[in-house]
């Protein structure tokens, strides 16, 4: 038995996503551990809360549905069961500790930059999720960094 039994992988929709669930992918092969991928989607309502009278219902699904149909993609390549594929609304932070929680997830792989991230040295969804885990954080270096 490796060192991991239950290892989370948490991907936005970036270039380096793959990269990212299939450097996990051979962790938990590797530790004949049990893997499962986290999207979170954040509401456009916390962007943009009640200041502009818009109804963002069809472009919130919208965006649901691409995230969807990528990340089945991207599981597939991988052979992750879709069952093992969590697309949630919230905080990506605050959801991936929930999940991983729920999960008892013994370690969360993270890019080390996605979208946000790459004028600093970790981005802000992985230091983000370094400081709340209660479970192992691996940020792995994507990118030029
Ligand atoms: P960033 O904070 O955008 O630089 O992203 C760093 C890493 O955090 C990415 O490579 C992903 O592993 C993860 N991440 C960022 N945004 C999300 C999201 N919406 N859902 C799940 N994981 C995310």
């Amino acid at each position: 038995m490796g060192d991991y039994n239950s290892i989370l992988v948490a991907v936005d929709l970036s270039e380096e996503a793959g990269e990212v669930a299939a450097k996990a992918a051979r962790l938990a092969a590797a530790n004949n551990a049990q893997m499962h991928v986290i999207h979170v989607i954040e509401p456009l309502s916390f962007a943009y809360g009640g200041d502009i009278p818009i109804d963002f219902s069809s472009i919130q699904e919208e965006i649901q549905q691409q995230a969807e149909t990528q990340l089945r993609g991207l599981c597939a390549n991988l052979a992750v069961p879709v069952e093992r594929l969590h697309i949630v609304l919230g905080r990506p932070e605050n959801e991936i500790h929930t999940l991983a929680k729920k999960l008892s997830a013994d370690l969360i792989v993270v890019g080390s930059h996605g979208r946000h991230g790459f004028a600093l040295l970790l981005g802000s969804t992985a230091n983000g999720v370094l400081h709340g885990a209660t479970c192992d954080v691996l940020a792995m270096r994507v990118g030029k960094k």
